[in-house]
C-alpha cells in the first residue's frame, strides 16, 4: 500500500534501514543526559538550520505532537490575548485548544477561497497572533510575504505559525516570525511521536520575561534544557536519531520545494482536465502545494477511496465539514515519481 495521506505520511524508504542501525548502535537504549545523546542533537539542530535555511541564532526545541506545540504556547506565551487567523479546522482547533487555557482567544476566520489581505490585520490587544501556515483540512496555504506582514503590522506581538503539513516540503522565511513548529509525520516523512519548535530570539526573550515554570513542557524550561543540547523529560532519542538520518540526506529546502512545485504543477493540469474531480479550492492563489483537497460527489469521493485502497494507494480522508466530499492526497517528498505516476494512471478512469 502506498500511502498518500497527508499524515501521518509515507514515510521514506530508508527509514528501515536506519530503524535497524539504531538497534545496533544502541540509540534505542541512549541515555538523554549522556554525551552522544548531546552530540546528536547539536548535529540534528545544525542540520536542520542547514537544509531548512532556520537562520542560525534561532532556537530549536523538540517537542511530541504539534497538538504539544499548541498548549505550550498557550501555557507559556499568552498572558492576555491571542488571536488566531484561520481559514479551517485545524486553525480552529488551535484556537479552540487555546481558548481553554487562557483568558481570551480571538477567532479572526477567513474564507478558504480568499487569500489574506495582511494589511488591515493588526490586533493591538494580542500579544500573540497564531497563523496556520498550511491548512491540511482544506488544502490552503498562506505565502511567506502575507506571514511576514502580519508581523510587521504587529510589532508588540508574537507571530506564531503552524507549518505542520508543510516544513521540509516548502521554503519557510523563519525570519518573518517567532515561533514555528510542526511534527515530523507529514512532510518530513518519519515515523509520529516528534515534533519541532522553532523560536526567534524576540520569542526566546519573551519566555524568559514571563518564565512560566508550572510545566513539565514550560517553554522557558525547554529553552534552558536546549541550551545544554537537552530535553527537560526523556525525549523521542529514536525519533531525533531518525530525523538527523533523514536530514543529512535531505536536498536544501529550495530544491526540494522545487521539486514539489514540479508536482504540484503536474496534478494542477491532470485535475484541470476533469469534470467529475475538481480541487475544493477554486482560488489557484489560496491553494497549497503540500496537500492537494479534491472534491466530488460524495457518491463518487467514495468509489474512489474505496477502489484506490483496492488497487494499493491510499488516499486522504476528507476532514471535519468536507470528510464524504472530498479526498487528500499529500504531495510530500517522500513520495516517489513512479508511485505519483502509478496513482494518476489509476485514477485517470474517474476523471
Ligand atoms: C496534523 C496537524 C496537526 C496535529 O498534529 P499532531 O502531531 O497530531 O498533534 C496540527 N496542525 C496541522 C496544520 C496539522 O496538519
Amino acid at each position: 500500500m502506498i500511502s498518500f495521506y497527508p499524515g501521518p505520511s509515507r514515510v521514506h524508504g530508508s527509514i528501515p534501514t536506519y530503524v535497524k542501525q539504531a538497534y545496533r548502535e544502541g540509540i534505542m537504549e541512549m541515555n538523554h543526559r549522556s554525551a552522544e545523546f548531546i552530540t546528536m542533537t547539536k548535529q540534528t539542530v545544525w542540520l536542520l538550520k542547514k537544509k531548512l535555511r532556520i537562520p542560525h541564532h534561532y532556537t530549536v526545541l523538540f517537542a511530541s505532537s504539534a497538538t504539544e506545540c499548541w498548549e505550550i504556547i498557550a501555557q507559556s506565551l499568552i498572558t492576555q490575548k491571542s488571536t488566531h487567523i484561520y481559514n479551517g479546522a485545524f486553525g480552529k482547533k488551535w484556537r479552540d485548544y487555546t481558548a481553554a487555557l487562557v483568558a481570551s482567544a480571538d477567532a479572526y476566520a477567513f474564507d478558504a477561497n480568499e487569500v489574506l489581505p495582511p494589511d488591515n490585520l493588526t490586533f493591538h490587544e494580542s500579544d500573540v497572533i497564531c497563523l496556520t501556515h498550511n491548512e491540511t483540512s482544506n488544502g490552503t496555504a498562506l505565502s511567506n510575504k502575507c506571514i511576514k506582514q502580519i508581523a510587521v503590522n504587529n510589532p508588540h506581538a508574537l507571530v506564531a505559525v503552524d507549518a505542520t503539513s508543510s516544513m521540509a516540503g516548502v521554503y519557510l522565511d523563519f525570519k518573518a516570525a517567532d515561533c514555528w513548529f510542526a511534527s515530523v509525520q507529514k512532510c518530513f516523512g518519519l515515523p509520529a511521536g516528534l515534533a519541532l519548535m522553532v523560536l526567534s530570539p524576540k520569542a526566546v526573550e519573551r519566555t524568559a520575561s514571563i518564565a512560566e515554570s508550572n510545566h513539565y513542557n514550560s517553554l522557558h524550561s525547554m529553552v534552558a534544557m536546549m541550551q545544554q543540547s537537552q530535553t527537560t523529560h526523556t525525549p523521542n532519542v529514536l525519533g531525533i536519531y531518525l530525523l538527523m538520518r533523514v536530514l543529512e540526506k535531505m536536498d536544501d529546502i529550495k530544491a526540494v520545494e522545487e521539486k514539489l512545485v514540479k508536482r504540484y504543477i503536474d496534478w494542477e493540469t491532470y485535475f484541470d482536465k476533469s469534470t467529475q474531480l475538481k480541487f475544493l479550492i477554486n482560488n489557484q492563489r489560496a491553494r497549497s502545494l503540500t496537500v492537494l483537497t479534491i472534491s466530488a460527489t460524495e457518491k463518487l469521493v467514495k468509489r474512489v477511496k474505496r477502489e484506490s485502497k483496492q488497487a494499493g494507494y491510499l488516499l486522504g480522508e476528507g476532514y471535519g465539514e468536507y470528510k464524504n466530499t472530498t479526498f487528500r492526497i499529500a504531495n510530500f517528498p517522500a513520495l516517489k515519481q513512479k508511485e505519483i505516476k502509478a496513482l494518476q494512471d489509476h485514477l485517470l478512469q474517474y476523471l
